[in-house]
C-alpha cells in the first residue's frame, strides 16, 4: 500500500466530520466567533432549517483583508501562539478549524469590516485552501458569514440529516444555550423570513426575556438564586425548586468560565444536591456558570469543545455539591417574596451598560447585576422579614386584618380536614399542609442533624418489645447492634429467631415500633456492606423518619397544628417531604377568586 498526502479539502472535510454533524453545530461555531470578536449584536438568519442558508452578522471587531484567507486556513486562529496560550485560554475557539471545516462541506462566503477600513471584503472559499477569490462590498462593520448549500458535496452525510423542523429545534436550542451564556448580548433569531426571537440586551436587563424563552414564563418565580464565591470558584445563576422539576434532563444548562458543558462528574454533583429533595425520576431544572482560573481547566479535551477537564475534579465536585445543597435546605416558606424584593430594588438601579471592549471578553457572570442576593443574604432578609416567629398563635380565631404583617410564613392553623391536611391562613390566603408528608421531614432532618453531632437520643420502651425475626436477620441485629444504637435503636438478640427492642429514637416511640425495626434491618441487610449503611444513612434515617411521622388517623390540636407549621418554617427542605412530595400549597388571592370567577 503506498502512502499518499492527504489533500487540504479532504483533510478539512475530515475535521468537519468531528465538529460539523448538522447545521446547529455551524451556528454554534459561528456564534462563538462572534463572542470572541467582542459583538454586542448578532443576528442569526437561517433557511430550511440552516440546510440552505445559514448567515450569522455580527459588529464585533472584523478581519483585516489580508487576514481573512488565513481565516479560512486550517490551523489558523488569532486567539492562541503558544502552548502557554493554550493551557490558559480565555476565548471560546482556539483550534482555527471552524471556518475552513464549514468551506469544505458547504459554500461558504466571509464579508467583514474593521473599524480602520472604508470598505468591506467579501471572501469565499470550497475549502481546497487554494484559490480565494475577493470582492469588495458594502457592510458598517463586523463580520457576516454565510453558509450555503450544507453537504453538496457530501450526498453521504447530507442523508442523515433530518427534517427541516427537526434541524431548526436543534439550531434553536443552540442559540438558546448560547444567549444564556452572554446576557450583555443582544440576538436576533429568524427561519425563512420569520422573526424567532428578538432579545434585546438593553431592554431586557433582568434577564427575564431570556430566561423566560428558554425555560418558560414561570421558571424565575420557581428558582433560587445562586451566587457562591469560595476559594476562587465561584458559582452562580438560577436553580429550580424541586417542585419546578422535569420529567426529562432538557432544562440544564451549565457553563465553565462561558462555555456550555456537558460533563459527568458536573452531573452527578447537581443530581446528588438535590437527591433529597427530588421525587425519583424527576430531574431539576438548572441555569448554572462556574467560574474559576483558565487554568484549573482544560478545554482542548473535546473537538467540538462541548467537554472540560478540571485538574482538580474532587473539589469542584464538593463545592458544587455544597453550594447546591445549602441553597436548596435554606429554603423557607414565604422565601420568594424575598427574590420579589430583590428584583424590586434591582429595577430601581439603573441597569449598567455592558460592552465587550476587547477581542478577549473577560469572563463575567452573566446575573452579576440582575438578581444581587446571595444566599447568605437571602437567609437574612428572611429573618428580618419573618421578625420572631413564636410558636403560639394569637388568641382570636383567625388573624385580624390590622396584625396581617406579624403572620409567620405558613399562618396559623384552623382545621385538621378529615386528620390529614392541615388547613391555616396565612397572610395571602390559604394554606394547606399535607401533615404527615410535613412531620417526616421535620423529623428527617432533626434526625440527620443529630446523626451528624454523634448520636440520635434513644427512648427506652416502657415494657421492651419482643419480636420474631428470621435467623438470618437475627444474626444481623447481633453483628450490627453499634450501628443501631447510633441510631438509636438498641436490639438483644434473645433466641435463634428472636429479638427484643428496648429503645429506639425518642421521635419514633409512639409510633410503630416493631415495623421501624424490621424495617431498618431490612434497609441495612440490602444494603450489605458496613461502608454501604455509612454512604446511604439518609435512606435509613429516612425510613426511620417516615415511621416516627404522624399518621392519617389521628385528629392534631390547634397547638399540635400550629407547632409544626412553626417547625416547618424553620426546618431545611421542608417544602418537599422526604420523597420529594410537595408538603405544603398555598391558595394565594388570585387562585381563590379564580374559583369564583371574580374579576373575570
Ligand atoms: P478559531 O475560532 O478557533 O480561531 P475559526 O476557524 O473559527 O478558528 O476562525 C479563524 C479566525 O478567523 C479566528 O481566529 C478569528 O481571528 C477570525 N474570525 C472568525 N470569525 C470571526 C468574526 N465573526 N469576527 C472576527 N474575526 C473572526
Ligand atoms: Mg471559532
Amino acid at each position: 500500500m503506498k502512502i499518499r498526502q492527504l489533500s487540504p479539502q479532504l483533510v478539512n472535510q475530515i475535521a468537519a466530520g468531528e465538529v460539523i454533524e448538522r447545521p446547529a453545530s455551524i451556528v454554534k461555531e459561528l456564534v462563538e466567533n462572534s463572542f470572541d470578536a467582542g459583538a454586542s449584536q448578532i443576528s442569526i438568519e437561517i433557511e430550511q432549517g440552516g440546510i440552505s442558508l445559514i448567515r450569522v452578522r455580527d459588529d464585533g471587531c472584523g478581519i483585516e483583508k489580508e487576514d481573512l484567507p488565513l481565516a479560512l486556513s486550517r490551523h489558523a486562529t488569532s486567539k492562541i501562539a503558544s502552548l502557554a496560550d493554550l493551557e490558559n485560554v480565555r476565548s471560546m475557539g482556539f483550534r482555527g478549524e471552524a471556518l475552513p471545516s464549514i468551506s469544505a462541506v458547504a459554500k461558504l462566503a466571509l464579508v467583514s469590516r474593521t473599524q480602520a477600513t472604508d470598505c468591506a471584503w467579501r471572501v469565499s472559499a470550497d475549502g481546497t485552501e487554494s484559490e480565494f477569490h475577493f470582492a469588495p462590498d458594502s457592510l458598517p462593520g463586523g463580520t457576516t458569514v454565510e453558509v450555503r448549500d450544507l453537504f453538496y458535496n457530501i450526498p453521504a452525510r447530507r442523508k442523515f440529516l433530518r427534517t427541516e423542523k427537526t434541524e431548526f429545534n436543534h439550531l434553536e436550542s443552540i442559540v438558546k444555550r448560547m444567549a444564556l451564556s452572554r446576557f450583555d448580548v443582544s440576538f436576533v433569531l429568524s427561519h425563512n423570513l420569520r422573526k424567532i426571537v428578538d432579545i434585546d440586551a438593553e431592554a431586557d436587563s433582568l434577564n427575564q426575556k431570556r430566561l423566560a424563552w428558554v425555560c418558560g414564563p414561570t421558571f424565575l418565580e420557581n428558582a433560587l438564586v445562586i451566587d457562591v464565591d469560595a476559594s476562587g470558584l465561584r458559582l452562580s445563576g438560577w436553580v429550580g425548586l424541586p417542585t419546578f422539576s422535569r420529567s426529562q434532563g432538557d432544562m440544564q444548562y451549565f457553563y465553565v468560565n462561558g462555555r456550555l458543558v456537558k460533563d459527568k462528574l458536573i452531573a452527578h454533583a447537581v443530581r446528588q444536591a438535590y437527591q433529597d429533595v427530588l421525587f425519583h425520576g424527576r430531574h431539576p431544572v438548572f441555569i448554572l456558570y462556574l467560574e474559576l482560573d483558565p487554568c484549573l481547566v482544560d478545554v482542548n479535551a473535546h473537538p467540538a469543545k462541548m467537554e472540560v477537564r478540571f485538574r482538580d475534579s474532587r473539589s469542584i465536585h464538593d463545592f458544587l455539591f455544597r453550594s447546591l445543597h445549602r441553597s436548596l435546605a435554606a429554603v423557607r416558606p414565604g422565601d420568594p417574596k424575598v427574590i420579589e424584593i430583590s428584583r424590586e430594588r434591582q429595577a430601581q438601579d439603573n441597569a449598567p451598560t455592558r460592552r465587550v471592549p476587547s477581542n478577549y471578553p473577560p469572563v463575567r457572570s452573566p446575573i452579576q447585576s440582575s438578581l444581587p442576593l446571595r444566599v447568605s443574604e437571602q437567609i437574612e432578609s428572611y429573618a428580618i422579614l419573618s421578625g420572631e416567629r413564636s410558636n403560639v398563635a394569637p388568641t382570636v380565631d383567625s388573624v385580624s386584618s390590622e396584625s396581617y404583617d406579624e403572620v409567620p410564613p405558613l399562618g396559623y392553623a384552623i382545621a385538621h380536614l378529615h386528620n390529614i391536611y392541615i388547613l391555616a391562613e396565612s397572610k395571602n390566603g390559604l394554606i394547606l399542609v399535607d401533615a404527615h408528608a410535613a412531620h417526616e421531614r421535620v423529623n428527617y432532618e432533626k434526625l440527620k442533624q443529630q446523626y451528624a453531632s454523634g448520636e440520635i437520643p434513644a427512648q427506652p420502651l416502657l415494657l421492651p418489645l419482643r419480636i420474631s425475626v428470621t435467623e438470618s436477620e437475627a444474626g444481623l441485629a447481633a453483628d450490627a447492634s453499634e450501628k443501631l444504637l447510633n441510631l438509636g435503636i438498641e436490639l438483644d438478640r434473645i433466641g435463634v429467631d428472636s429479638l427484643v427492642i428496648r429503645s429506639v429514637p425518642s421521635q419514633v416511640a409512639n409510633g410503630d415500633v416493631e415495623c421501624l425495626v424490621r424495617d431498618v434491618l431490612a434497609d441495612i441487610q440490602a444494603m450489605g456492606t458496613s461502608t454501604k449503611v455509612e454512604q446511604k444513612i439518609n435512606e435509613v434515617l429516612s425510613s426511620i423518619a417516615c415511621h416516627g411521622s404522624i399518621r392519617a388517623h389521628r385528629k392534631l390540636t390547634q397547638t399540635e397544628m400550629n407547632a409544626l407549621l412553626r417547625e416547618m418554617e424553620s426546618t431545611d427542605n421542608s417544602g418537599q417531604c422526604s420523597h420529594g412530595r410537595p408538603t405544603w400549597v398555598e391558595l394565594g388571592p388570585k387562585e381563590l377568586d379564580k374559583f369564583f370567577l371574580r374579576g373575570q
